[in-house]
């Protein structure tokens, strides 16, 4: 559906406060704001500080950076401009929609916990201002509040959800992006985009900038590539992190420079040229993938305190370990497990780590080194880009046990066995500890089992240029399962 402005004689203005929904296809705010009024100032406002613990992280930082660029542009060719301002949200929008002569202002909804009560009260001061103030969902499928449990609960475990999800989600026609947005003539005080220093002074971020593209074209093109390329074998490739086997589209769907709606029409329209029973089957689990971030926010919304407290009462009393030097080991790669050192090096690098891997190296955090997974999560949420606290938050508290619909804590992952299930080739091990590839493929996942005469051949000396494993795997998991039998 296509949602040009028409002109009209209605002397109103909107303000469109963009967040993170930095598209303008199928944006709902845009789309309501473009027939409500008769001109449109989108507005950008930097103020970490109202995320409390969460703002954005450095890697975070750096795709915003390209992304509001790369929103700047696309408004910039249908004839408009992005306000960029910094500091107090409220104080922010007041004095732009005054400035314009604003009537109304429109925003899509957040729901971390913190930016849902700043939202309230910034939407109640606005309305008592007078201006026309409406919020509206363009992140999600089903929001939080919209389905029950038959016991009319929140829902703690996934398969009833996405029963209840696939069951109950009606498509709606999705909207295009506007060719033109009329906005207002008067001249709006503005930042540069560089005021919001958002990008480091030493640049480590470049890893980052040849991994991705970023910007809401480049999440139409990675998706249109995924459905007709990898998408088909997903079922047997999402787990293979040497492959390109998933959407990569995290990131993309964080910052909303594509929707969730979007996703699942394209994904369903697939569905209809399917003729396979393996690639229908690979499309249903790729939704589901897409559920589980519906899941994620569904269980942020109904116990916020998970961000920083198991949902898990007994884990309350868990025996976590502070072990500075292994924790330092993990962050760098530098465990002596291949596996979880390629993906903590891949994260390093690219600011993203497949979710095979992530799963491993959270794991190998709580469970092989017992320290605790918040500190998991916050060097996630510092080094991911696509952090985000509902799905961050899940996946953590998920691979430690404490949390909804978990991996139960007794079963330890073996990072030696999961490298070879998944990595049996070598091959992503091989392009991220570079310093053990000559090995065969028989040690790779096991170095410090090789024979001296394959070390001396691949040129490895094991404990110097490669390191020792920093906890036996067979003691480890021991000392785990003792921890978990003092809470059970
Ligand atoms: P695909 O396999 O292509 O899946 C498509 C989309 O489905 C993803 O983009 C994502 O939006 C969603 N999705 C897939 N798996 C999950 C999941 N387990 N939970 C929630 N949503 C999911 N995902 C984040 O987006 N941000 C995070 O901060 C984050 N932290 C994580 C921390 C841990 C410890 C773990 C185990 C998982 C975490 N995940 C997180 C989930 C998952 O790893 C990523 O969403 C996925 O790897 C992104 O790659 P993709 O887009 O290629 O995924």
């Amino acid at each position: 559906m296509s949602i040009n402005q028409t002109p009209t004689p209605k002397a109103s203005r909107a303000v469109l406060w963009f967040r993170r929904d930095l598209r303008l296809t199928d944006n709902m705010a845009l789309v309501h704001a473009l027939a409500d009024t008769a001109e449109v100032l989108p507005v950008f406002i930097w103020a970490p500080e109202e995320e409390e613990l969460w703002a954005p992280g450095g890697a975070g930082k750096v795709w915003l950076h390209y992304s509001l660029e790369s929103l700047l542009r696309s408004l910039q060719e249908c004839g408009s401009t992005l306000c960029l301002r910094q500091g107090n949200s409220e104080e922010q929008l007041l004095d732009v929609a005054r400035s314009v002569g604003a009537t109304h202002i429109y925003w899509n909804r957040l729901y971390d916990p913190a930016l849902i009560e700043r939202d309230k009260k910034i939407k109640d001061n606005l309305k008592r201002e007078g201006f026309t103030v409406a919020s509206f969902n363009s992140a999600l499928l089903v929001e939080p509040w919209e389905i029950k449990t038959g016991g009319g609960g929140p829902y703690q475990v996934y398969t009833p959800f996405w029963k209840t999800v696939s069951r109950s989600y009606i498509e709606r026609e999705l909207h295009s992006a506007p060719s033109l947005i009329r906005s207002p003539r008067t001249v709006v005080k503005s930042s540069q985009l560089t005021d919001f220093q958002l990008l480091p002074e030493v640049h480590w971020d470049r890893g980052i900038k040849e991994s991705w593209n970023i910007g809401e074209h480049a999440a139409l093109k990675q998706l249109k590539n995924f459905e007709t390329g990898s998408l088909a074998e997903y079922t047997e490739t999402r787990n293979l992190p040497g492959t390109a086997g998933t959407s990569r589209l995290s990131p993309h769907l964080h910052f909303g420079e594509i929707g969730p709606a979007q996703i699942w029409t394209i994904i369903k329209a697939a569905r209809q040229q399917q003729k396979s029973a393996a690639a229908l089957a690979s499309l249903e689990t790729f939704l589901k993938e897409i559920v589980w971030r519906e899941f994620a926010h569904h269980l942020l919304f109904h116990f916020p305190h998970t961000t920083s407290e198991p949902l898990r009462e007994k884990f309350k009393t868990f025996p976590w370990e502070e072990n500075p030097g292994n924790f330092t080991a993990w962050t760098k790669g530098q465990t002596g497990y291949p596996i979880v050192d390629a993906g903590m090096r891949e994260l390093w690098h690219t600011g993203w780590m497949h979710n095979r891997v992530r799963m491993i190296v959270a794991s190998f955090l709580v469970k092989h080194l017992l320290i605790p997974w918040q500190k998991g999560a916050a060097w996630f949420w510092d080094t991911l880009v696509d952090a985000d606290l509902a799905s961050n938050t899940l996946g953590w508290q998920w691979t430690a046990g404490c949390g909804a619909d978990a991996a139960p804590y007794f079963r330890v992952f073996n990072p030696i066995l999961q490298g070879e299930k998944f990595d049996g080739a070598g091959g992503y091990v091989r392009r991220w500890v570079p310093e053990i590839a000559a090995l065969p493929d028989r040690w790779l996942h096991r170095p410090w089992e090789a024979p001296e005469d394959e070390l001396v051949r691949a040129s490895i000396k094991i404990g110097v240029t490669y390191p020792l494993p920093i906890v036996d795997h067979g003691e480890a998991r021991e000392r785990a399962l003792d921890a978990y039998e003092e809470i059970r």
